[in-house]
């Protein structure tokens, strides 16, 4: 066990929050910090596009812990103040209100923050993104019926929000660049059910590049394309990608490479360890760099910078190697997938099938499982996940 005493996790969110509950559960009993930027107590963002942007839920229901639970941990909880520098010869994190947290050891779980489109770099009425519980009740307040909504950008977050929006009664566009929004994620298979479920529900993709949000009287009014064209809207939702929230590291020494470039046991150099959307590291499977934007990411990767934390020397210290998992929920439905099923050429349904819309689908390239994904097939899922992680050849048994 370490001789550690002073530990700080920078980001109070679940990467966060998972780090300090694994620190403590190993018998970590030195001064622990969190900080985080925000001021409500960790929560959970998968529900923000879903749950409470729709209306069912109220934002207490986010909470990912009790306050009691919280207040077991024993820590020094610093909410609502950013880290503005790590300072390692001097081993402290400096805070925005003017302290210093001395620290032995850091964790850095800041996060992503989202990008925005050029005329709307600054707030601006109409203009969204959606990463925050108040970007979230934010947008929740224009969705009305009737409402024209353009959601810019073709991933995950988009088609949520879109969803979710249409449910609601908006008049929903969802533009997007390229022909099969979200094949890169789940494979063009899934992607395609996903976006036949969307016309079927109403909403209307567009194919496009966006340039910037137009404006007039200090509130958007839709998107100029870069084909000059404009798609006028009452609201805009940018959902075109995030980037990590590490512009504050920028002089500390702490290598940075999509994120805190991390080894492959979730370090940054000596003392310094990172998880979650933050935290790029080489993937044993791949040998490229990879950093993770999911929710399950977020804890196992966290449980392993405090495990790794913790170990001392690097023997005890282990390579961290994740079967990636993520899920979204659209129009009542939810797509589960393993690894990369993006990265795949090959898909086979292995139960059910697409037209039932329910199945569960290995997804291989060169003669390796890749990935897999479905929708209600949990069982066929969790048996392919077991062959991912065993780095398993596809067809099964095949050289
Ligand atoms: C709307 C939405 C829906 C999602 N849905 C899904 C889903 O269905 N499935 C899925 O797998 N994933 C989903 N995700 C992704 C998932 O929520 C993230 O992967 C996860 O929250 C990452 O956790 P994190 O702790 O690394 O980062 P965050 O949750 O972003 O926490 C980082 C925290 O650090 C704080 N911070 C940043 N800079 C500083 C600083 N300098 N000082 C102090 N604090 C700082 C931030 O304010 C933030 O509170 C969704 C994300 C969003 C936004």
């Amino acid at each position: 066990m370490t001789a550690l005493r002073e530990v700080a996790v920078v980001g109070a969110g679940a990467a966060g929050l998972h780090a300090v509950e694994a620190l403590r559960r190993a018998g970590y009993d030195g001064r622990l910090t969190l900080i985080g930027a925000e001021t409500e107590p960790p929560y959970d963002r998968p529900p923000l596009s879903k749950h409470l942007l729709g209306g069912q839920w109220q934002p207490d229901r986010l909470a990912l812990r009790a306050p009691q639970a919280l207040r077991e941990l024993d820590l020094d909880l610093r909410l609502g103040v950013r880290a503005e520098r790590l300072d390692r010869q001097g081993r402290a994190v400096r805070l925005a209100d003017g302290h210093r947290v001395r620290c032995e050891a850091v964790i850095l779980a800041t996060g992503v923050r989202p990008r925005r489109l050029p005329g709307a770099e600054a707030p601006l009425a109409g203009a969204h993104v959606l990463r925050t519980l108040a970007d979230a009740l934010a947008l929740r307040d224009e969705l009305r019926p009737g409402v024209r909504l353009l959601v810019v950008g073709g991933g995950l977050l988009g088609a949520e929000a879109a969803a979710t929006a249409v449910g609601l009664g908006a008049e929903v566009t969802w533009l997007v660049s390229t022909a099969a929004p979200l094949a890169a994620v789940l494979g063009t298979e899934t992607a395609a059910l996903l976006a036949g479920l969307h016309r079927e529900h109403g909403v209307r993709i567009r194919q496009g590049v966006a340039r910037a949000v137009t404006e007039r009287h200090g509130r958007a009014t839709g998107v100029r394309l870069a084909d000059g064209s404009h798609v006028a809207a009452d609201a805009v939702l940018m959902a075109i990608g995030s980037e990590p929230a590490t512009e504050w590291l920028a002089d500390s020494g702490v290598p940075l490479d999509d994120g805190v470039a991390c080894d492959a046991y979730c370090a940054a150099g000596p003392g310094v360890w990172a998880a979650g959307d933050a935290a790029s590291w080489p993937d044993p499977r791949t040998g490229r760099r990879r950093r993770l934007e999911q929710r399950t990411n977020a804890t196992e990767q966290a449980l392993h910078a405090a495990r790794n934390l913790l170990a001392g020397p690097d023997s005890a210290r282990q390579p961290y190697d994740p079967v990636p998992y993520l899920w979204t929920d659209q129009y009542g439905l939810r797509v589960q997938a393993y690894g990369s099923p993006g990265d795949a050429d090959r898909f086979e349904v292995v139960d059910g099938s697409l037209t039932e819309r329910r199945f569960a689908a290995a997804c291989a390239r060169d003669g390796l499982l890749r990935g897999a994904v479905g929708i209600a097939c949990a069982r066929a899922l969790r048996d392919l996940r077991a062959q991912l992680a065993a780095h398993g050849p596809w067809p099964p048994g095949a050289q």
